[in-house]
């Protein structure tokens, strides 16, 4: 929350300083879950293209059958997915809108800053960062609003709306249809000249 609320803030106050437009600055944010979730469709993909190349089309019930269930456990896994990360950012959305610095949990402050040997004092984390936030956003009462507001607009905008990387998936699915049409073209002529000869 500190590095995003201070990069928020410092772009905040270079437009300030340059008399431009104020506007909430652009900041990229994926989360952990969208790289194997990523992952996931692009090899689903492939092996959609691989099906559609060795099903047995001769058959359409067999065929069509390959396809339903794969079809219809992916979509299962692909939706369950989703509902969890929306539960998340549900309540992600609750605690930010509710965040207060002087809440936040510190290990230091939980051992009474004593290490784990027992004989030497730990530095508290939440005074030095208390410190740094002061010096940044004047108070702690600025962080928190910052963080209720541009920090949450800029978070769950992105998170909501744009959690994966869309641009690499249509390369990725260009990618395979380009690769699928080659190969069935390249099918087709050679069954062509076997029925010639
Ligand atoms: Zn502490």
């Amino acid at each position: 929350m500190f590095e995003i609320a201070g990069f928020l803030h410092s772009r905040e106050l270079r437009e300030g300083t340059e008399g431009t437009e104020s506007k909430i600055p652009r900041l990229d944010i994926r989360p952990i879950w969208a790289a194997p979730c990523t992952v996931a469709i692009a090899v689903s993909l492939f092996g959609a293209m691989l099906a559609l190349l060795i099903a047995p089309f001769s058959n359409p019930i067999i065929g069509s059958s390959i396809f339903g269930v794969l079809a219809v456990t992916c979509f299962h896994v692909a939706a369950e997915s989703v509902r969890n990360y929306n539960r998340c950012i549900d309540k992600l959305q609750f605690e930010l809108k509710s965040f207060d610095m002087q809440k936040a949990q510190c290990y230091c402050c939980s051992v009474n800053h004593v290490s784990s040997s027992g004989s030497d004092p730990l530095v508290c984390d939440r005074e030095i960062i208390g410190q740094c936030i002061s010096n940044w956003f004047d108070s702690m009462l600025n962080f928190n609003e910052c963080v209720r507001s541009t920090v949450f607009a800029n978070l769950i905008e992105q998170l909501l709306h744009r959690p994966f990387p869309v641009p690499l998936l249509m390369n990725v699915a260009f990618l395979l249809a380009a690769w699928l049409s080659v190969f069935s073209v390249a099918r087709f002529l050679s069954s062509r000249e076997k029925r010639e000869n």
